[in-house]
């Protein structure tokens, strides 16, 4: 067949084609002026922003809390789910040394053994005064400001996660939070991450909150995800579904895979048909993108072979009775439990689980099969850190899995990922969305990242 592809113009048929039906690229077709055809994997849209069920309980694809900071989106939030979406304020926990703590650890240290505020309040000092030093070489501690923690920058930028750790909360929060938990959630140490994705993620108490929260008298909250709206029924997929209505002016596809993208010839081949496309939008994961388009540059290749992603397990248990203690979720950094994350969903919304019971999600840490043994660790976990009544609470417990879960940033992230982006952008490829773009992102970003890339599309046609 032949196309008149390279020579730009438009061909009979040519439509955007998106490939994949998360929040991006139903935000995508939502935001699209011109005609679009999307195709998504699975029996339904929503990718991660969907909701399991059964026997009653509900469990969202992990914890799903959504926060918002963009008006626009708001609005179209209020405008979808007039009264349905319930704002909550944040009740999250930390699980360590036998005992919740407030969020996060590093503002919080109140509650804790004595012997760890003060190795944690130790440190936080001589972080300080190393920073200080190394910003003013004359400095000496005794000068030091009681300025801010956050403020406190040596020469240079810390090389790794783990460095930034160090630098900016001392090693006793490193030793007792920060690289446990990150180790854990991220699946590699945080000296193999760099510090750049974090910023918008980890708060960063300046020395006299650190100091405060040591003392029980710390912030109210901190961070950014200190409220978030809950639909009042049908878990997380309540937002995703009413997203959906919107979509108009092309056609969505499930079940439906696309075997080859034909970047030459733009046009992508589903089930044997092929599709013309005069923009690809792909928020399927990069590296299943890559797969499937042939013949690409060597260049291109070998920096698809340094994308790194860890795959999550989790465990979506069901169970009689509700928790003893109140939080929305709690994060463990001890090593000696095997998860890194708990949500109860039902603590938010009580009807996610049958009257009087409770429904849980397990963010497990170790990335092999879940076995009796994890489940039995894991229900004894539960009830020392509040979640369970008692261990007999448990109706059940199904494993569930992300392939993709977190995108590895690593030393050869940046490289890579620019690299790839843009040769694709090149050939007519929008690569968006929390996989698509190959990133740590939150539901919001990805309706964002659809109405951008929607937007850019419409105005180039136009
Ligand atoms: C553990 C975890 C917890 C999270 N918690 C929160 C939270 O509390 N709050 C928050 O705001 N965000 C949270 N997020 C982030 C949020 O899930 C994502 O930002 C968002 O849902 C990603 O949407 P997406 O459309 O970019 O990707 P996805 O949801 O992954 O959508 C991609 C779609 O592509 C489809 N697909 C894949 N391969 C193919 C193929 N070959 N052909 C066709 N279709 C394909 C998939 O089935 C999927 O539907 C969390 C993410 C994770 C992993």
């Amino acid at each position: 067949m032949t196309t008149d592809a390279d020579t730009g113009a438009r061909r009979p048929g040519e439509r955007v084609v998106i490939l994949g039906g998360g929040l991006t690229g139903i935000s995508t077709a939502v935001h699209l002026r011109a005609p679009w055809v999307l195709f998504e994997r699975d029996e339904r849209l929503g990718g991660h922003a969907r909701t399991d069920q059964r026997e009653g309980y509900r469990f969202d694809k992990t914890g799903h809390w959504l926060h918002l900071r963009d008006p626009a989106v708001k609005q179209m939030v209020d405008e979808l789910l007039p009264g349905q979406m319930v704002p909550i304020a944040r009740r999250a926990r930390i699980f360590s040394h036998g005992v919740l703590t407030r969020y996060p650890f590093q503002a919080n240290l109140h509650g804790l053994p004595p012997e760890v505020i003060k190795e944690c309040l130790l440190g936080v000092i001589e972080a300080k005064v190393a920073a200080a030093s190394a910003m003013s070489p004359s400095a000496t501690p005794g000068a030091a400001p009681s300025g801010a923690v956050a403020s406190a920058g040596g020469a240079e930028e810390p090389g790794n996660f783990e460095e930034y750790c160090l630098r900016h909360f001392g090693a006793g929060i490193s030793k007792h939070f920060m690289i446990p938990y990150n180790e854990k959630i991220w699946g590699v140490h945080p000296r193999e991450i760099t510090a750049a994705w974090c910023s918008r993620f980890v708060p960063l108490p300046n020395l006299e909150q650190v100091i405060a929260g040591a003392v029980g008298a710390g912030p109210p909250e901190m961070g950014y995800n200190q409220s978030f709206l809950y639909p009042k029924a049908g878990g997380i997929e309540t937002f995703t579904r009413a997203l959906q209505t919107r979509m108009a002016g092309g056609q969505a596809h499930t079940r439906a895979n696309p075997d080859t993208v034909d970047w030459r010839r733009r046009e992508v081949v589903v089930g044997g048909e092929r599709i013309p496309y005069r923009a690809l939008v792909a928020t399927i994961p990069l590296p299943e993108l890559l797969k499937r388009m042939p013949d690409l540059p060597v260049e291109i290749e070998a920096e698809a072979a340094r994308l790194r992603c860890t795959t999550l397990r989790y465990l979506n248990i069901g169970a009689r009775g509700k928790p003893r203690s109140d939080w929305h979720w709690i994060y463990v950094p001890e090593k000696r439990y095997p998860f890194y994350r708990v949500n109860v969903f039902s603590t938010a919304m009580p009807n996610m689980a049958p009257e009087g019971c409770s429904s849980i999600c397990v963010e497990m840490a170790d990335r092999g099969p879940v076995t009796e043994t994890s489940i039995r660790d894991t229900t004894a976990a539960l009830v020392a850190a509040g979640a369970l009544g008692k261990a007999e609470d448990l109706v059940f417990a199904d494993e569930k899995q992300i392939e993709y879960a977190y995108v590895v940033f690593d030393q050869h992230y940046y490289q890579a990922t620019r690299t790839i982006f843009t040769f694709l952008e090149s050939k007519g490829i929008f690569p968006r969305g929390r996989y698509g773009a190959w990133t740590y992102n939150a539901m919001e970003d990805c309706v964002l990242a659809g109405r951008e890339v929607a937007a850019l599309i419409d105005r180039a046609a136009a």
